[in-house]
């Protein structure tokens, strides 16, 4: 690991004024440290400067009838296990206890859960080519190991597949990310917050260099209430998704008045489907409707070499939690 200087910032104001004034943009944030510091020790982030924010008041997790507000730094149990989000907003909950491992999920933060770098076994092996690590240096997974990667979203530049549950989820709820700089605060569409890999997958998220997640909003909603996550892996705890779905219904007198479908663990970026959405919306709560509603949701798939299982995983697990959600009212 490289040397690196750290401080401790008391205020959101101390902590942009000290990223400003790092050299270049060689500094970053740290909170609960889970992913960068594994980063930091594989050379894969050589950070000059820590800007340690976890004094900052930003752990406050508020409920009114119109909004849940996550404070950046709410740790991710602190989150699951609140009463008001487990009742409201499920796919949340839901999310972060199939996340990580107790100890993680102890320690990291919500701001940060939204950072995390992707688990691209390329991205983190400094001796392979990876354009989101070093941009023109070219891509390794391309010619090989594709089992995990993602086949929606992706460009000729990275197949990365993003690692957040809880993105997923909150992509799935609407939700917004709530940002601060030195140009003052700005709310952002969580659909907005996550870029696409393009020609510059070293880019991940539209966030300024002296801008720091303060906040997530999520609307309330019935959508909200009746919603549920469901990731599939390869082992039962500790383990990123090979497919997962956020999936939320609205059901008047046996018909899909109104519905949300998010894709993860095969998306360069938590991946909402409209087009699914929008065959449900009038149907009547059936198996057949929810699978045809998984195969618009995939129809844009480009799998390459290892991951055209993924293709067909995808559906099951979208008509597995559509299936969930909607148990008790299937005609
Ligand atoms: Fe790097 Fe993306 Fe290629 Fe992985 S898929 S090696 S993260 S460029």
């Amino acid at each position: 690991m490289n040397p690196f200087q750290y401080s401790r910032a008391q205020s959101t104001d101390q902590a942009i004024l000290a990223i400003r004034a790092a050299p270049g943009s060689n500094a970053r944030f740290i909170a609960g440290g889970t992913n960068l510091l594994d980063l930091m020790k594989m050379n894969v982030e050589q950070p000059g400067q820590l800007i340690d924010i976890n004094a900052l008041p930003l752990s406050e997790i508020r409920i009114d009838d119109a909004m849940l507000s996550i404070g950046a730094l709410a740790r991710m149990s602190d989150v699951a296990a609140n009463a008001d989000v487990t009742r409201r907003f499920p796919a949340i909950s839901q999310s972060l206890l199939v996340s990580a491992s107790p100890q993680l999920r102890n320690m990291a933060s919500i701001g940060g859960n939204l950072m995390q770098r992707t688990r691209c076994n390329y991205f983190r092996d400094t001796a392979c080519a990876c354009n989101k690590r070093e941009p023109g240096s070219g891509c390794a997974a391309l010619g090989g190991d594709t089992r995990r990667h993602a086949i929606l979203g992706i460009s000729t530049q990275c197949i990365a597949a993003h690692p957040s549950d809880l993105a997923v989820a909150l992509t799935c709820l609407g939700a917004r990310i709530k940002l601060r700089g030195a140009g003052g605060d700005r709310t952002v569409p969580i659909d907005d917050f996550f870029l696409l890999p393009g020609s510059t997958p070293n880019l991940e998220h539209n966030l300024q260099s002296d801008e720091l997640i303060v906040a997530i909003e999520v609307p309330a909603s019935p959508l909200a209430t009746r919603s549920y996550y469901l990731k599939v892996r390869e082992r039962a705890s500790f383990e990123f998704a090979l497919t997962s779905a956020a999936v939320a219904l609205e059901i008047r007198h046996g018909v899909i008045a109104d519905s949300r479908i998010v894709l993860g663990g095969i998306a360069t970026k938590p991946w909402r489907v409209r087009e699914a959405e929008a065959y449900l919306a009038g149907k009547s709560v059936q198996e057949t409707h929810f699978v045809a509603a998984a195969q618009l949701a995939v129809a844009q798939a480009q799998p390459v070499k290892d991951n055209a299982f993924k293709v067909r995983l995808a559906q099951r697990t979208v008509v597995r939690a559509l299936m969930t959600l909607a148990a008790g009212e299937i005609a």
